[in-house]
């Protein structure tokens, strides 16, 4: 039988060619939210499937049809669907949130669901997602929505639109969901399986169900901005304000009710249009109630999480620009063994200064080693032989103009490959620079 080693339905490889798109995603994304005051926390890949029970929502799709979960040694493990569970639960169990509030903190992670794949929509894909505990203020509703725009903003992205919502507090939830009930029960028979039974459980997910036929009957249902109590009211008016204030653009859609149940008054999307039926690139919300609920004090907290997938591929869509991959410094092209010894300690002292350095480690002739090095984009070669070697003299070239410099392999070695170096980025940063001048103006629109 043929054994199947491929990589499985819904999963994806990041090649050398491309991982420099990743690096732009994750370095922006980083250093946004530092800049906001949060800081990285790394967390496990599973976590006790009563984990997800607790927080997502037993009625949610995730948890219904989505989750990854193993019996290890009489142990129930899932694979974590997204971010905030686990990193609630570590900020909980490590004492974070006896500590100076707000606390803010922020993670890059696989995440796990069995759905359907299509594009911008896998079985392992990537979140760049936030939370922060503490306030329960609309401001910090407001900076963490200034926080994911800037995001999308230094990434190039264009075309994103802000959707947000309220879907109150367990207070105004208890009249909506009545009214939902009323509702629905009028088409109960029309409703799929899973939402016969949220009908009793919990009607709201009936909302969030990707069947045609349910999104179709919900589309008449009662809007929960009409049942909010005065606070979540009042906490929705002064989001809107600090919005405003900051010229964000935003548009109230009342159907936002997220996926995952923990979430209390403001959820927002931020959606492009650009890349198919999977647009949505960022999902948040406030979840007042989550860390009591695991065991914690009462500490409200907001939060989202990118899908950096889905962001990709609208970077990509819109062309938008990536940070330059790195190519080798220099690469060494040896003949004979002395030579290759030189040339290994060579590389090995631009190294440890910081320069990407290569030289052949296959034995290949001259010829084939200066087209791997045109192939490789080395910006300088060096070509070195018996002669080089009873000289101490040997000829640094570089690729891009053919230019030649004669360079002493003695101690000064890399001090003098350094002023070479710098030369060439100074003047290429002048051609830049000249280019730049006589482009005509308007060039971008
Ligand atoms: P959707 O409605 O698209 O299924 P969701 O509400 O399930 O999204 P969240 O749980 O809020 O999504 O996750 C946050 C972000 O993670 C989403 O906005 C999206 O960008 C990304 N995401 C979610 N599920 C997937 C997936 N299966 N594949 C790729 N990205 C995903
Ligand atoms: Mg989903």
């Amino acid at each position: 039988m043929a054994i199947n080693i491929k990589r499985p339905n819904g999963t994806e490889d990041v090649l050398p060619k491309d991982v420099h798109k990743w690096y732009t995603v994750e370095k922006i994304a980083r250093d946004t939210a530092e800049s906001f005051g949060f800081n990285e926390i790394r967390i496990p890949t599973f976590e006790n499937t009563d984990l997800f029970l607790r927080s997502v929502g037993e009625t949610t799709d995730v948890v219904q049809k989505e989750m990854y979960t193993v019996m290890a040694k009489e142990t129930k493990f899932t694979l974590r669907p997204e971010g905030t569970a686990g990193t609630i639960r570590a900020m909980l169990q490590n004492g974070l949130l006896n500590e100076a509030m707000p606390q803010r903190v922020f993670y890059i992670l696989s995440c796990f669901r069995h759905e359907r794949p299509q594009a911008g929509r896998l079985r392992e894909f990537h979140q760049f997602g936030l939370e922060m505990a503490g306030s329960a203020s609309p401001c910090a509703d407001a900076e963490v929505i200034l926080l994911a725009k800037t995001i999308l903003d230094r990434l190039g992205l264009k075309n994103i639109e802000l959707y947000i919502n309220s879907i109150g507090c367990p207070e105004c939830r208890a009249k909506y969901h009545e009214a939902l009930r009323a509702y629905f029960e009028q088409s109960k028979d029309e409703l799929c399986e899973t939402c016969q039974s949220r009908l009793v459980k919990n009607p709201m997910r009936i909302l969030d169900c990707k069947s045609p036929v349910c999104g179709k009957i919900a589309e008449s249902a009662p809007l929960i901005l009409d049942y909010l109590c005065e606070e979540c009211s009042e906490h929705f008016e002064k989001l809107k304000g600090y919005l405003t204030n900051f010229g964000i653009d935003y548009k109230i859609n009342p159907k936002i009710v997220r996926g995952l149940d923990y979430y209390t008054k403001t959820v927002f999307e931020f959606v492009t249009t650009e890349i198919g039926a999977q647009g949505t690139v960022c999902g948040g919300g406030r979840y007042d109630g989550l860390i009591e609920q695991l065991g914690g004090q009462h500490v409200p907290a907001l939060g989202f999480a990118m899908g950096i997938e889905r962001l990709l591929i609208t970077m990509e869509k819109q062309n938008a620009e990536f940070m330059t991959p790195k190519t080798c410094d220099i690469y060494f092209a040896p003949m004979g063994e002395a030579a290759l010894s030189k040339a290994m300690l060579l590389a090995k002292e631009l190294r440890d200064y910081g320069y990407r350095a290569e030289y052949d480690m296959i034995g290949r002739g001259i010829k084939a080693q200066m087209k791997y090095a045109n192939k490789i984009e080395a910006s300088f070669t060096m070509v070195l032989g018996d002669n080089e070697l009873s000289e101490g003299l040997a000829k640094l070239k570089e690729m891009e103009t053919g230019e030649e410099f004669e360079i002493k392999l003695d101690d000064k070695f890399v001090d003098n490959f350094d002023s070479i170096y710098i030369d060439k980025m100074l003047n290429s940063l002048d051609d830049a620079a000249d280019a730049l001048m006589t482009e005509p103006h308007g060039k971008e629109n």
